[in-house]
């Protein structure tokens, strides 16, 4: 992988003494001005904010992914309870897009301890933060749309606004131009193998969606022709994957007979299990887009610790 870095390269990227570099202010600069275009564009569509939840009986099972490579998972008991620390908001999303406000995002924090070979992927973290959103009864198009233009905006403001500071980075960063290309997942197999998500990343100018991608129980998968309506998005230069979504399943029988061939326990998912029985489960379709990924592009920085003045970087835990 293109952005593969020498674990020797690390030591700099954890110590204290990079918070004192030129680099550090200016990417956190650039971070500020996309969180701000993007909420604003989502407050401005009738989006309702909502502050993240940390420790829940119920999260993500992050299984089966076909990247799955989580090496530990964390459980604490409160108040006589077991919790999990957050891996994805994606039940509360899909709760709360059936119960309350139909169009939510999230600035989600997530905790998950990656396996410690990844630290020199340079794309993983084991805290890193989700722009996460969903809207009930959209469609895989509408969430298309509405990353689009998140992404062309953010960019035209960072290249209009921050050209100073792109200078700084050595950045040159291309506009994309929306709609985005569209592939299936089997069409990118056959050609690139096991290896596609890599190699379009490297031969693509723009971002491009990548739809089909069999995966948790909560997207949506016909089960008459076996495809499943959920994507990913894959930026350019080798950077790889930056959001995943999907439209998401709302019937019962199919949610339950998903979670048991996926071999989870019924009882961390019952209130979702709940609603769906009671038909109260909206269909809904969203993603959340990782957001220190998308802001290393934009910076076009080799590893994802860059972007975090504190790195949560597979295997090394620093001092702060
Ligand atoms: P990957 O296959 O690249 O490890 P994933 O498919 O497991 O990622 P998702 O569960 O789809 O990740 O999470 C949604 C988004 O959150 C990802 O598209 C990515 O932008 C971001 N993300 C996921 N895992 C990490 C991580 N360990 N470090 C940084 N960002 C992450
Ligand atoms: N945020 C993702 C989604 O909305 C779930 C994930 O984190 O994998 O589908
Ligand atoms: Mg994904």
């Amino acid at each position: 992988m293109k952005y593969q870095v020498e674990a020797s390269e690390l030591s700099y990227l954890t110590s204290i003494m990079r918070i004192g570099d030129s680099k550090m202010p200016v990417v956190l600069k650039i971070q500020s001005k996309v969180l701000k275009t993007m909420t604003d564009i989502l407050l401005g569509k009738g989006f309702q904010w909502i502050l993240p939840v940390i420790l829940a009986k119920s999260t993500d099972p992050l299984w089966p992914d076909p990247g799955y490579s989580i090496e530990d998972r964390i459980e604490v008991e409160v108040y006589g309870t077991r919790v999990k620390t957050m891996q994805s908001m994606i039940v509360h999303k899909r709760v709360l897009v059936s119960l309350g406000p139909e169009k939510i995002f999230i600035l989600s924090p997530n905790i998950r301890i990656e396996s410690r070979k990844r630290m020199i992927t340079g794309k993983h973290l084991y805290e890193f933060t989700q722009l996460d959103l969903e809207v009930a009864y959209a469609k895989m198009k509408d969430i298309f749309t509405l990353f689009e233009e998140l992404i062309v905006k953010s960019i035209e403001v960072i290249k209009k606004e921050m050209r100073e500071e792109l200078e700084l980075l050595s950045r040159d960063l291309r506009i994309p131009t929306a709609p985005f290309r569209v592939y299936k997942r089997a069409e990118l197999e056959k050609e690139y193998g096991d290896s596609w998500e890599e190699e379009i990343s490297r031969t693509s100018k723009d971002p491009v969606w990548v739809t089909d991608i069999p995966r948790q129980f909560y997207d949506f998968q016909d089960f008459e022709t076996g495809e499943w309506r959920n994507y990913d998005l894959i930026l350019p230069e080798g950077y790889g994957e930056v959001l995943s979504g999907a439209e998401r399943e709302y019937e019962y029988e199919k949610i339950l007979k998903k979670i048991e061939r996926d071999g989870l326990r019924k009882d961390d998912y019952r209130l979702i299990l709940d609603l769906a029985e009671k038909k109260l489960l909206k269909p809904s379709a969203g993603a959340g887009i990782g957001v220190e990924r998308f802001i290393q592009y934009i910076c076009g920085l080799k590893h994802i610790g860059e972007v975090q003045p504190f790195p949560r970087i597979p295997g090394i835990v620093p001092d702060l």
